[in-house]
């Protein structure tokens, strides 16, 4: 094992779960084989929207749901969260999911391509979680940023992809160089855009945090 990983497993290994509906919702996702937050990752969405005490919250990639289900448990009781998904398989499972945690009022799932969505909504929102179709990020940056509140984060998920955007563009398969060159230049983008400040943490699969300019 490397250190990285032992690393990681230490940091999992202090996690105890985020009751009976989440955990069960994490195990259904694993069996099905849906990318739902890793565990390092969860702990820190959960510690940021406790942070931030948004009072609008904007996810990009529901699934079926869990880490919109982890952020409720931290956000404030007045908070609301919108999430966008596309897959028609996973939509019913996250609003049953939504509704057996007695959520469906705070979390409203919007169906269909957050290309075309994000252009429509108005926000805006103190806390955005990009978590969808990652060769999309860098097309989506200009939107979040209009829905983005000044003061407000942005988290982004899953931008070391497997650690693969640190290879040269060379050594990564050819069907996947459109992808690490976009991830790339998204990350470049968040580290030199003057209106944000932004740390890059190596936690799960790589999460991005931006803080936009200015005060909520
Ligand atoms: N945030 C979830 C996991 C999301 S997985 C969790 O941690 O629990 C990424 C999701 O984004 C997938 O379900 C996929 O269908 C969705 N997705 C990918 N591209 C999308 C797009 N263009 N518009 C809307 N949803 C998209
Ligand atoms: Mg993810």
């Amino acid at each position: 094992m490397t250190e990285r990983e032992r690393t990681e497993d230490y940091i999992v290994s202090l996690e105890s779960g985020h009751g009976s509906l989440c955990d069960e919702i994490a195990r259904t996702a694993r069996e099905e084989g849906v990318p739902i937050i890793r565990p390092g990752t969860a702990a820190l969405l959960k510690t940021l929207v406790t942070a931030v005490q948004p009072s609008a919250i904007l996810e990009v990639g529901t699934a079926i749901g869990y880490s919109a289900l982890l952020m409720a448990q931290a956000m404030p009781e007045a908070c609301v969260i919108t999430t966008i998904e596309k897959y028609e398989k996973r939509i019913p499972q996250a609003r049953e999911n939504f509704k057996r945690a007695g959520e469906e009022r705070r979390i409203h799932l919007i169906e269909g391509d957050a290309g075309d969505i994000l252009q429509k909504l108005e926000g805006p929102y103190e806390f955005i979680f990009m978590d969808a179709a990652k060769g999309q990020y860098l097309n989506w940056l200009p939107q979040v940023l209009r829905l983005l509140s000044p003061g407000g984060m942005l988290m982004s998920d899953n931008i070391l992809q497997e650690g693969t955007v640190l290879e040269s563009r060379f050594s990564v398969e050819r069907r996947d160089r459109t992808i690490h060159s976009r991830m790339r230049e998204y990350l470049y983008c968040l580290k030199h855009h003057p209106d944000l400040t932004t740390a890059i943490v190596p936690i799960g699969d790589g999460v991005a945090i931006s803080v936009k300019k200015g005060c909520i």
